[in-house]
């Protein structure tokens, strides 16, 4: 747990988020700016911070985070959805904190910008 970072805050309860799911290892949460008419977040409680500083040792974690996301879209309405993971600021990743978001609900366009 990082006391710096704002998913691990979501993670420990210490900052509240609209949750969809969550056991020991993954959370998922609504975003706060959507994107989408579905937008949320699945997150591993660990504090990751992005695909970059992944090792061996959490592929089974980031699976489950996959797992988790795609079950979670079909059950709150969203059967086709778009995973985005973004690494780095010029990605466009602003919370440095790994986060698998799930897109879903209105047609996707392509390439994304
Ligand atoms: P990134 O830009 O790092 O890929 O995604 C970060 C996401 O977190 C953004 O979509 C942003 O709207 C969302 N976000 C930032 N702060 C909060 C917050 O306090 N609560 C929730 N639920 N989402 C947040
Ligand atoms: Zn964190």
């Amino acid at each position: 747990m990082s006391n710096n970072c704002l998913f691990c805050r979501i993670a420990a309860g210490e900052i509240p988020a609209d949750t969809l799911y969550e056991d020991n290892d993954v959370m998922a949460f609504w975003d706060i700016s959507p994107q989408a008419p579905k937008h949320f977040l699945v997150i591993p409680k660990q504090h990751i911070t992005g695909p970059s500083a992944l090792t061996q040792a959490d592929e089974n974690l980031i699976g489950k985070v996959l797992r988790v996301g795609a079950e979670l879209a079909k059950s709150n309405g969203a059967e086709q959805f778009r995973f985005v993971i973004n690494n780095g600021e010029d990605a466009g990743q602003t919370v440095f904190h790994f986060h698998l978001h799930v897109l879903g609900g209105r047609k996707m366009t392509w390439p994304p910008g």
